[in-house]
């Protein structure tokens, strides 16, 4: 048995044993002169493949002897669709991931824009004005409700069942947590949706089962 250095890259189908006959054949076919019209017509199918043919690096088709370009041309005939080049392949399968990612944030955001719309209509129908206003008294978190979050501010008096909060103060607002919710000078003027969660919550919560007075 002689020894194969295919590289193992996967690039090609073809066994070891496949790639040392097809070389064996080349050896003996190939002749010492280019056949120009079979050269014309060989295709390499990606220099991954084609270095795993002939066991060391693929210079390009026009940089290799003239047997050598013969192996490729039988082996090509031998595999003649082989596997995506790894390589090739590990790089769009990340592009494919990273976009699928990237999608996904986008579908996510469009969605709480969305929600938004609805919920500041739907308080909007309750006679309260809203808009969205970042917290700078704080960035730290606390439990469900984010210090450092947008928030939802209220431009008029909310009555609504038990449930008060003056114009000028956020929907999550309450005495206990007065001192973290000072900060709100102003709205928020690149159209991004409300985060904080207890904001979120009751905004969700009141405008689902309507004006309860
Ligand atoms: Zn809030």
């Amino acid at each position: 048995m002689t020894a194969v250095s295919t590289p193992a890259t996967g690039a090609t189908g073809l066994s070891p044993g496949q790639v040392a006959e097809l070389r064996e054949r080349a050896r003996h076919e190939a002749g010492p002169f280019v056949d120009p019209h079979l050269a014309q017509r060989i295709r390499v199918h990606n220099a991954e493949w084609a270095s795993a043919i002939l066991g060391h690096p693929f210079p390009g088709q026009h940089r290799i002897t003239w047997p050598e370009l013969y192996l490729l041309h039988i082996a090509a005939e031998a595999e003649p669709s082989p596997p995506p080049p790894p390589a090739t392949a590990a790089a769009a399968r990340h592009r494919a991931e990273q976009e699928t990612a990237r999608a996904a944030v986008e579908q996510a955001y469009r969605q709480q824009v969305e929600e938004w719309e609805q919920l500041a209509a739907g308080l909007g129908r309750l006679g309260v004005r809203a808009e969205v206003r970042h917290n700078y008294t704080s960035h730290r978190h606390l439990g469900h409700y984010t210090q450092g979050g947008d928030h939802i501010y209220l431009l008029d008096d909310l009555h609504i069942g038990r449930l008060r909060r003056l114009a000028g103060r956020v929907l999550c607002f309450t005495r206990s947590r007065a001192r973290n919710l000072r900060e709100f000078p102003e709205p928020a003027r690149d159209g991004r949706p409300p985060t904080c969660r207890a904001c979120l919550t009751t905004a969700r919560r009141i405008t689902t089962r309507g004006a309860v007075t």
